[in-house]
């Protein structure tokens, strides 16, 4: 058994979305030996941190929120795609060709994983494709940049698939990654009422 860690480093110096400022987590060392004899940190970092999980509520104003999905949700068989020939966004035309079936998680990797800076010309998942795994009724998607998409007025994307109950997974690391079929989880943290969730995502190779 070959387990992958396909998540991000959470780390001070890590890469966010568009470099902004505020999206850097911070590291403070709240207690040490010299003065409490142990040791502790805090960390104040934003939800869509690293590898993440977007619930409905993160664009759907009347959206589901991170409260009560079974954890089945999470753990299953994930087929990993390789679209890493594409260069700008994956549309349904990229992918109506492709094994994909009711309920599967499907994980997409792109060229997005070769680069750890942040990419602002990365590759997006467009409306179509969104509209067509929509209509496919899958249970999740995955995709190696820290959004789904760019430069869509009104975010159609998150839209299409949080308006259908499709779990969206951001900030994949999937270099090392095949195209395959692997046991997979992405557990989020147990927090209550929220739009989003770090997770640790693994694939397992039988
Ligand atoms: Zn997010």
């Amino acid at each position: 058994m070959i387990i992958r860690d396909i998540s991000m480093t959470i780390h001070p110096h890590m890469t966010v979305y568009k470099n902004k400022e505020n999206k850097q987590p911070l590291f403070l060392k709240s207690a040490d030996f010299e003065t409490h004899g142990v040791y502790e940190t805090d960390i104040t970092m934003n939800l869509h941190t690293g590898t993440h999980i977007d619930f409905p509520l993160h664009t759907l104003k009347e959206g589901h929120n991170s409260d009560g999905h079974p954890l089945s949700t999470f753990i299953g068989t994930a087929k990993v795609f390789d679209l890493s020939q594409i260069d700008e966004c994956i549309s349904k035309a990229d992918i109506e060709q492709l094994n994909i079936q009711k309920d599967d998680f499907i994980l997409f990797k792109t060229r997005n994983s070769f680069r750890d800076d942040f990419d602002f010309n990365f590759v997006y998942l467009d409306e179509s494709a969104a509209q067509y795994l929509a209509n496919k009724k899958i249970r999740g998607v995955g995709i190696d940049s820290l959004g789904i998409e760019r430069n869509q007025p009104n975010h159609p994307t998150h839209d299409t698939l949080l308006g259908a109950a499709i779990i969206i997974l951001e900030g994949l690391r999937l270099k090392d990654i095949s195209e395959n079929n692997y046991e997979f989880i992405c557990l989020p943290l147990k927090i209550a009422h929220v739009e989003a969730l770090p997770v640790r995502a693994i694939l397992i190779e039988k």
